[in-house]
């Protein structure tokens, strides 16, 4: 806790910012990008200020998904972030590339360094929630970014292939060696909806997310169909327009953990 109250002291020190929460995942390519903007998107939505750190920095995708394409600048306050339609700020690496699609070939230490950076440098504001899009893995990168920013807790998103293998139980014993309480789990990608009659199509047979849930004694947030609509708004940098409830639960949830 200690070492968590001197974290929060190296925010900008124009900002405030209540609570943190931290997005994870075992790997890449699971949606931990889009759950949390998803999460971003319906706390946003509820009237809340929200911000997103993208430290994902070799693979980063949220000013995409919100169509950012302005570069972030600076003044005496520090690095501004972008924002998106509905005023949630964004910082990001591509927001500093001169081209979207410079690819970032910083070794760890300067990558950690950066993120770091989005904490100590950029001028936030007063945000009730920041989410950080963390690095996928339980690597060297994503150990450095969770010892350099104060997380109040993360979430673990999984795909159903995923809940297979001991990935989630790494990353789970991950946030708990370094002290981070876990929210909960998200199974996305976990079913697909018939378009004409409804019926909810699990592609990857009965899913593992109650067995682990149990076992490591972890909710389970929410659980993501495949959705083609909102795909397509990914790739419209629209993500912001999508009309889905299927985290509406996972964000009410984390208003009442962090309400008390
Ligand atoms: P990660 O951040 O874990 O690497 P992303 O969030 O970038 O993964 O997701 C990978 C790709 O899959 C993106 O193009 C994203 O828009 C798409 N995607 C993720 N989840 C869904 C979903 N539930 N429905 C449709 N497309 C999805």
């Amino acid at each position: 806790e200690h070492s968590k109250q001197s974290l929060y002291e190296e925010l900008n020190m124009y900002s405030s910012v209540k609570n943190v929460i931290g997005v994870v995942s075992g790997k890449g390519g699971v949606g931990k990008s889009f759950v949390t903007s998803m999460l971003a998107v319906l706390l946003s939505r509820k009237g809340y200020n929200i911000g997103i750190l993208d430290a994902d920095i070799t693979g980063p995708s949220i000013p995409k998904m919100f169509g950012i394409t302005k570069k972030a600048k600076g003044n005496e306050l520090g690095i501004i972030p972008e924002h998106t339609h509905n005023n949630i700020q964004v910082m990001s690496v591509n927001l500093l590339l001169e081209q979207e699609d410079d690819p970032v070939i910083w070794r760890g230490p300067i990558l950690a360094n950066t993120v770091k950076q989005f904490w100590t440098e950029v001028y936030w504001g007063e945000l009730d929630y920041l989410l950080i899009d963390m690095p996928p893995g339980t690597g060297d990168v994503p150990l450095t970014v969770f010892q350099s920013i104060p997380l109040d807790g993360i979430v673990i998103v999984t795909s159903p292939q995923d809940l297979v293998s001991m990935i989630v139980k790494k990353a789970y014993n991950m946030a708990k060696m370094m002290n981070i309480s876990v929210l909960g789990l998200v199974e996305n990608m976990s079913y697909v909806k018939c378009p004409d009659c409804g019926k909810e199509i699990n592609l990857f047979g009965k899913s593992k997310s109650e067995e682990i849930s149990k076992e490591i004694g972890v909710d389970i947030l929410g659980r993501i169909p495949i959705d083609p609509v909102i795909a397509q708004l990914v790739d419209k940098g629209e993500f912001e327009r999508f009309d889905c409830d299927c985290l509406a639960d996972a964000a009410k949830q984390i208003e009442n953990i962090f309400a008390k």
